[in-house]
């Protein structure tokens, strides 16, 4: 087939004819904020937790090493200081006892990050957080529904609403605070601007050509056109945090939507299942979310000399398989400054060796034949 399997994306909704009337999957435990995007939701529950520890001048947030450079520009742009820890090794989980070594007094919050569509184990972190005083943030981005829907271990959750992330509206957020303590975050929430969402002919039509682009011709045009870097990661600043109205039947019509979608990360268990007898980790365990759809496979390459072979094999046969961010959050330009000097040697093991698939809702059961054939003629060299 020519053209190339788009690696990420699944398609837009339209808001529902009838206003839907139905609770959010979060409605027991948490109120949700809408924001402009997942990164301004981060930074509000950032300025949130910081204000319930006034007396710390310079608080710091803990995060994974390996992730979204939008995580650090979101703590910034809340008012606090990115603070790095490693990786378990093989996974894409944070080191705990590391992340015990690096709560200082000034510590005020750990964001525990659903990488690839597998939660972090909220159960452990929510343990060390009550221990130690600390504000739990689950970034739920690349994961829905949250792990705290189904028990409210964080004390805020980050949605986010982009393209590539599971419930795609071409942009927005939420940030859900914990029922307990809604009221008293509302006196900081309250204090970013509030803009009306603009869904009218432009966004529909940026919507028709979203799905025009989607396709296999058009997205390996789009992909050699510089200027959309496409596939590359930077760092951006967040310089505006605003919280957004956006239509409730429109977040339910993505929350539909997302639900609808066929399983793929089943197909790829079934066919890759080999390969972790040539050295190769599949990452995401599927019993602990089950049943529903992820936006990307993620595949730990024996040596990262294999991943490169494997990534470039895959893309020459037309399948937009990514290393991701491709580096430890020190490694991405921009942020040297930012983490300082400190190495983090298992993020930067993961960051070598991370391969991701696509999964959204155009991939079929040729793909994921073609992509096992590929990884396994390579192994077998
Ligand atoms: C995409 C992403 C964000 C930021 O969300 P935006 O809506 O793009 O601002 C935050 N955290 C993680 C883990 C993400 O993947």
């Amino acid at each position: 087939m020519w053209g190339k399997l788009r690696p990420v994306g699944s398609r837009i909704p339209v808001a529902h004819k009838i206003l839907s009337t139905g609770q959010f999957p979060w409605h027991q435990n948490y109120r949700a904020e809408f924001t402009a995007s997942g990164t301004q939701a981060l930074a509000m529950a950032v300025a949130f937790a910081a204000s319930r520890k006034k007396s710390v001048s310079a608080p710091e947030i803990i995060i994974p090493a390996y992730g979204c450079p939008d995580l650090v520009a979101a703590i910034i742009a809340g008012g606090g200081k990115p603070v790095l820890v490693d990786l378990k090794p093989g996974t894409g989980f944070m080191n705990e006892s590391q992340l015990r070594g690096a709560v200082t007094t000034r510590t005020v919050a750990v964001v525990a990050v659903a990488l690839l569509g597998t939660p972090e184990r909220l159960d452990i972190l929510s343990k060390i957080c009550r221990e130690l005083r600390l504000f739990l943030i689950e970034d739920a981005a690349q994961c829905f529904p949250p792990a705290s829907t189904e028990s409210a271990w964080a004390d805020a959750v980050i949605l986010s609403f982009g393209r590539g992330k599971p419930i795609n509206l071409m942009g927005g957020g939420a940030l859900l605070v914990r029922n307990e303590i809604y009221e008293e975050s509302k006196s900081v929430i309250d204090q970013f601007p509030r803009m009306e969402a603009r869904l009218g002919l432009v966004w529909r039509l940026k919507r028709r050509l979203f799905h025009l682009l989607m396709a296999r011709i058009p997205y390996l045009v789009l992909e050699k056109l510089p200027f959309f870097g496409i596939g590359d990661t930077k760092y951006h600043k967040c310089s505006a945090v605003i919280r957004l109205a956006l239509p409730e039947s429109l977040v339910h019509a993505g929350i539909d939507d997302f639900r609808a979608r066929p399983l793929v990360y089943p197909l790829y268990d079934r066919e890759l299942k080999g390969l972790e007898r040539s050295g190769w980790t599949i990452l995401g365990d599927s019993s602990r979310s089950p049943n529903l759809p992820r936006i990307r496979y993620g595949l730990l390459a024996p040596t990262q000399r294999l991943r490169d072979e494997a990534l470039l094999a895959l893309n020459n046969s037309g399948i937009g398989a990514s290393r991701f961010y491709g580096q430890a959050l020190p490694g991405i330009e921009g942020l040297k400054e930012i983490c300082g000097p400190a190495r983090f040697p298992v993020a930067e093991d993961f960051a070598a060796r991370l391969l991701t698939l696509p999964c959204h809702e155009d991939v079929q059961a040729e793909d994921v034949a073609l992509v096992a054939r590929i990884l396994k003629g390579q192994s077998s060299h």
